[in-house]
């Protein structure tokens, strides 16, 4: 939010993108209108493919990402990844909010990453939690509704949960796992032996559909 709150000052026609997945919490469609209210801009919406979504559920079941972490992955392929590469051709460059502390993964995070198509900006990876809480109070920035009940990381509803003091920011992500990365594979690739197994998996559930 800090972002969009900076970005729309400059330019009040940037183009602002969310993901929604299918699984989001009813607070952030709430928090959706609060933003559209707030700065009278379009939030362009970004949905999974949903004959991919059809055959993933068919396939795994509606809840297939509690089962394993390849399972969790494929999961967020179809409903985040895809989509999101999709949208993204439509780009030369795009801002987002990953921050260094943010956890383990993020630590060596580069501000902009050229290697990326489209190019990725990301303005706050120098950014403390700290600093965020004071932008956002000083400049009367909407805040996600979740964040007062103990959430410090918002994703899809059954893989979110609050987290306790002392908790890293994103230990709230995928709770049940021990031992993985608490990302989703839009930002970070996961190591080699989880991705071919999400490979395999993704393949499997593209090729039901050509069937
Ligand atoms: S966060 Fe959970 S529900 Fe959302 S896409 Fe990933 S695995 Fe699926």
């Amino acid at each position: 939010m800090v972002i969009l709150d900076m970005a729309v000052r400059v330019d009040p026609a940037i183009r602002v993108l969310t993901l929604d997945t299918g699984r989001l919490p009813e607070q952030t469609y709430r928090m959706i209108e609060s933003v559209r209210e707030r700065y009278g801009i379009v939030v362009e919406t970004v949905s999974p493919d949903g004959g991919e979504v059809e055959r993933m559920m068919a396939e795994h079941g509606p809840n297939l990402f509690y089962r394993d972490i390849a399972s969790r992955m494929l999961c967020c392929q179809i409903r985040k990844v895809r989509p999101l590469e999709r949208k993204l051709r439509e780009f030369q460059a795009y801002l987002v909010g990953l921050r260094r502390d943010q956890n383990e993964t993020r630590a060596t995070l580069e501000q902009i990453d050229y290697d990326a198509v489209p190019v990725k900006v990301a303005p706050l990876a120098e950014w403390t939690s700290a600093q965020v809480e004071a932008y956002t109070r000083d400049n009367d920035v909407p805040v996600h509704p979740l964040y007062a009940a103990g959430y410090s990381s918002i994703g899809c509803e059954p893989c979110t949960r609050a987290i306790a003091a002392g908790e890293e920011e994103r230990a709230g992500r995928w709770w049940w796992e021990e031992g993985a990365d608490k990302e989703c594979g839009l930002h970070f690739t996961p190591d080699g032996r989880a991705q071919r197994k999400v490979d395999v998996m993704l393949e499997e559930v593209l090729a039901g559909g050509r069937g």
